[in-house]
């Protein structure tokens, strides 16, 4: 390439970013003027100028509709490792994101890929455990080994089969995995031509040879296709082509050679999935279909999620070719993959949305079987990954998904319950380790159990990392344990009250324990013991709810004593205890005027002190319900008088009046005020206040006014 063409090839890549990112394109073209900077000096072993390289890469990846953090982590991606340019300086240019990016390509460079067959999918399970962090980073990577293999032929014979054979282990696969169906099929054909020459230059001559002819079939085949599509009236195209030689190759392999195998393929996509099984049908009409070739991948995905419906069928005259059918969303996750969900949801690309992707690729790694239907993928979307996680393997290296910090208690319990409470010890790498020992990603755990062991232990809530196992430690207490819970948990809360001075049974009220019940909904108070008692709360979270509580009681209180005292007492505020004190501003309500021995309630009124009311006083309903509180009359008998009011209805010849004064003056009750209006008919309607010491002594001398003749009904207002 002369400086022309790569000046041509630079100004055409920041004309496309400059179109697809539009104003957000800043970032990339300063990592482009860096990237030129940084590797001015270096050229490729073909001779070219380096700066085509990462230019390339980035260009792959705009591709792949990868995000402008990407491109721009593309196209600096060899700088640090091949120029003087260091992470600090990328961090302070372009942030940290960015820096992270690049260090994690670097690092997978660095890395030792074993690639013999069976270890195959485990390294490539690490690779993707140290690294998925970020499966931008995995991509990137795959974008920089398509173009290093597309520029292959500069390189020597050994370092061909070297970097071909690594790509065909490992890099196909990863992509393969990830679903970039594109850069997948374009990959195993370099691979093939480096690492099977003589079969490539073979079929490569031989589909020359057939090619006119082929095309022929195709495109006789392609015409039928559409008219069965357009003839259903379904929108859809197909798409016709012969197939890569690599998977001719494979097939070749494994079938043995036949005179006439099925090179040609043509794919129809439509708008919906019935569509496609409407199309199976109409192309099995048309055409007779291989026995055994048909797959429904729709209906059972592979596990990165590809889906299609594939039948081979033959031409008239005998011709073998393969139809596969999908929909077009189908069609973008097969050609792109991870990359599709990229811009699965434009717009959304805050990093807690890619975080559900990678979520989703490393559940996908994790477990092929998981993914066999799309809800079990939509709720892998959904999984709440908020924690750093960290990856680490059985002793047959199957991979366990563990938050930071765990320990091999949580593993085990990540991996069954039971192993989790017949726990006694653990190795790590080989090696004996305390249960509370910090895992890391890459450890291989294994557990040590006992059938005779007891359980799991109370330690132990303080030193797991995982809800899940904190969740199934405490469950073991509460269930297997509850009496035992209870009396331990009472235990501790009685010493917990001691050390602090307050006495248990005075300080958990009915109140305190009906507000634990709702808040953390438990059914009584030995729930409340139990659960103490398992871990499930600690007795300072009881205890210190209770001081709040009491805190707060006692604010209230402290707000109503400053309050104004003018205005005129009903009684004597003495009288009345509120919460245990003497020491408030009272006042009796005149509507009940209740007197010591009646059932009352406080009221806590805004600027006039604490009301009290009758119990049964009607008006306490219509108050609000928040504002009452505990009051109850001092039982020392010696409050002085509080004024009673009585009603009394008379109806008879002579007025009641003399009988009411003769009978006061002989019970000894002196009268504040009495009010009589008789109405038309002659009854009397008496309102008598009356100064009594209490309820009792104002019930006798109801009872003897009601004796009074005349008197129909005395009742208390
Ligand atoms: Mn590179």
């Amino acid at each position: 390439m002369d400086k022309k063409e790569v000046d041509q090839l630079i100004r055409d890549f920041a004309e496309q970013v400059k179109y697809t990112f539009g104003d957000k394109s800043g970032r990339v073209l300063k990592a482009l003027a860096f990237a030129i900077d940084s590797h001015k000096n270096q050229f490729r072993d073909s001779g070219d100028p380096y700066i085509i390289h990462p230019v390339c890469v980035a260009q792959i990846l705009l591709q792949l509709q990868m995000d402008e953090a990407t491109i721009s982590a593309a196209l600096l991606h060899d700088v640090v490792e091949d120029t003087p340019a260091t992470y600090k300086q990328i961090k302070e240019e372009f942030g940290p994101e960015i820096e992270s990016l690049v260090k994690g390509v670097t690092k997978i460079g660095s890395f030792k890929l074993r690639s013999s067959e069976e270890r195959e999918m485990e390294s490539l399970r690490r690779m993707l455990l140290v690294t998925a962090k970020d499966i931008r980073v995995i991509i990137i990577k795959i974008a920089d080994r398509l173009h290093n293999m597309r520029t292959l032929q500069y390189l020597s014979r050994e370092r061909q089969i070297k970097v071909a054979s690594q790509t065909m282990d490992i890099l196909v696969p990863i992509t393969e995995r990830l679903g970039i169906g594109w850069i997948k099929g374009e990959m195993e054909d370099l691979c093939f031509k480096y690492l099977y020459p003589e079969d490539y230059e073979r079929l490569y001559n031989e589909m020359e040879r057939k090619y006119e002819k082929r095309v022929l079939i195709l495109d006789k085949t392609h015409d039928i296709l559409q008219k069965i599509v357009d003839d259903l009236g379904i929108k859809g195209e197909v798409k016709s082509r012969i197939k890569r030689l690599y998977s001719i190759f494979k097939k070749e392999q494994s079938k043995g050679m036949d005179k006439i195998y099925d090179v040609i393929a043509h794919r129809i996509l439509c708008e919906d999935v019935k569509d496609c099984y409407a199309l199976l049908g109409a192309v099995h009409n048309k055409f007779r279909p291989v026995p055994k070739r048909i797959k429904d991948y729709i209906a059972s995905p592979k596990p990165n999620l590809y889906q299609s419906l594939h039948t081979t069928v033959l031409t008239e005259d005998g011709v073998p070719f393969e139809v596969q059918i999908r929909t077009y969303e189908m069609h973008k996750i097969c050609e792109y993959g991870i990359a599709a969900h990229w811009k699965y949801k434009e717009g959304i690309t805050e990093s807690n949305k890619l975080d559900e992707k990678i979520a989703w690729i490393r559940k996908a790694v994790e477990s092929e079987k998981d993914f066999k239907d799309s809800e079990s993928f939509l709720e892998a979307m959904k999984m709440d990954f908020g924690t750093n996680e960290i990856w680490v393997f059985t002793p047959k290296l199957k991979v366990v998904n563990l938050v930071e910090n765990s320990t091999p208690i949580d593993f085990a319990y990540a991996i069954h319950t039971d192993l989790g409470h017949k726990c006694i010890g653990a190795t790590v790498n080989g090696k004996m380790v305390p249960l509370n020992t910090r895992l890391e990603t890459g450890d291989v755990v294994e557990i040590i159990t006992s059938q005779v062991n007891k359980g799991p232990s109370r330690d132990w809530l303080k030193v797991v990392a995982t809800s899940s196992a904190r969740n199934k430690i405490r469950n073991y207490f509460k269930k297997e344990m509850k009496e035992e819970n209870i009396k331990l948990g009472k235990d501790m809360l009685e010493m917990e009250a001691t050390k602090r001075g307050m006495v248990l049974s005075e300080i958990l009220t009915p109140e305190v324990v009906k507000e634990f019940k709702s808040k953390y909904n438990l059914t009584d108070l030995d729930d409340v013991y139990a659960t103490v008692g398992c871990g499930g709360l600690t007795t300072n979270q009881i205890i210190n709810a209770v001081i709040s509580r009491k805190k707060q009681e006692t604010k209230r209180l402290a707000i109503l004593n400053k309050q104004n005292t003018s205005g005129q007492d009903r009684g004597v505020s003495s009288a009345i205890l509120v919460d245990g004190k003497d020491d408030f501003l009272v006042k009796f309500a005149g509507c009940c005027a209740p007197v010591p021995g009646d059932n009352i309630v406080g009221f806590v009124s805004q600027g006039k002190g604490i009301m009290i009311h009758s119990a049964n006083c009607p008006n306490i309903k219509k108050l609000d319900a928040n504002r009452f509180i505990d009051v109850k009359w001092k039982d020392n008998g010696d409050n002085g008088h509080f004024v009673g009011v009585v009603q009394i209805v008379a109806a008879g010849k002579h007025s009641v009046i003399s009988d009411i004064t003769t009978i006061l003056s002989q019970s000894k009750i002196s009268m504040q005020s009495m009010n009589l209006s008789v109405d038309p008919n002659g009854v009397e309607n008496i309102i008598l206040k009356l100064n009594v010491f209490d309820n009792n002594q104002l019930s006798v001398v109801m009872d003897k006014l009601s004796a009074i003749t005349g008197v129909v009904k005395v009742f208390r207002k």
